[in-house]
């Protein structure tokens, strides 16, 4: 049973039923290797319920290689690989202390704030192949194992210390990596059953992340923005890399009360969840910083 929430905007500020600002905090789930036009086909009540109320496009074409590494390095640090250095899952030639994960540059500009990333892909959180992706300073780093114990298994783990961490502390933003349905496409081609449900358990688990949010005893006081994407296709036998549309086609989802509905706007990419997510903490993009995202999908935004 959710609680019911009234929200009231007056001159462009998000206030709460008692008229106080909300606080902003967001949610970054990245799923691996998600196809839109498969999304579509799957059921996702989850997921089209978040579709329904935000800003989405399935039809954005990535500028990075089509591999994790370079993908998931724009992703977070809202620079294309030309700037971040990373063109393959060796993280080891990255730019990172010049280009930063958003978590990361969020600590540096306001380390007040509680920010909390879970993983399952060890380069995005570890050492491992030249990683780590998402920097130490981050406050909460979780990182399973999927190559050891599996990426079903170690998904289920990983959100389940996010819905753990969503409930009982307090964050202000978050990233929660979701990698199985990278590999069953991988193993099983993009038309296969298995690819399909693996986009079904990415979907609940989505659905758990965002029952832990409007599940929190202060969610009537907080302005949440949600954000969705996800790093390449696939080809339909399985396998990407390459510049087909298959491989190259995303999709950018923002929802909440700050976002817009319908379109997130044309030039929506995958560099730009990492300016939106600290647009929405009230962190701008420092023209210094050489960030290449822009704000997408929130509304009063461009
Ligand atoms: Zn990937």
């Amino acid at each position: 049973m959710k609680r019911a929430v009234f929200f009231l905007v007056v001159s462009g500020v998000l206030l709460t039923a008692c008229g106080e600002p909300a606080a902003k905090k967001v949610l970054v789930i990245g799923i691996d290797g998600v196809r839109p036009d498969v999304l579509a086909q799957v059921s996702t009540p989850h997921i089209d319920a978040l579709i329904a109320a935000g800003a989405f496009s399935g039809a954005v074409v990535s500028e990075a290689r089509t591999v994790s590494g370079p993908s998931w390095s724009s992703i977070l640090t809202g620079v294309w690989p030309e700037k971040h250095g990373v063109n393959s899952n060796d993280l080891s030639s990255n730019n990172y202390d010049r280009y930063p994960d958003f978590l990361t540059r969020l600590e540096l500009e306001r380390p007040e704030l509680n920010t909390f990333a879970v993983v399952d892909w060890p380069p995005l959180g570890t050492e491992a192949s030249g990683g780590p992706l998402l920097g130490d300073t981050i406050d909460v780093k979780l990182t399973f194992d999927g190559e050891a114990a599996g990426y079903a298994t170690a998904d289920a783990q990983s959100v389940a210390a996010a819905v753990r961490y969503i409930g009982n502390q307090d964050p202000d933003a978050a990233f929660v990596y979701i990698g199985y349905p990278d590999v069953a496409a991988h193993e099983h081609g993009a038309a296969s059953s298995e690819y399909y449900a693996a986009i079904g358990m990415a979907d609940a688990h989505v659905g758990a992340l965002v029952e832990a949010v409007r599940g929190r005893a202060t969610y009537a006081a907080e302005d949440w923005l949600i954000l969705v994407t996800t790093d390449h296709g696939h080809l339909d036998e399985g396998g990407h890399g390459g510049v087909t549309p298959e491989e190259r086609t995303v999709f950018y989802l923002a929802v909440g009360p700050a976002a817009l509905s319908g379109s997130p706007g044309e030039s929506a990419n995958l560099v730009d969840i990492a300016v939106t997510a600290m647009a929405h903490l009230g962190v701008e993009a420092d023209p210094d910083w050489q960030l290449d995202g822009r704000v997408s999908g929130l509304a009063g935004r461009r």
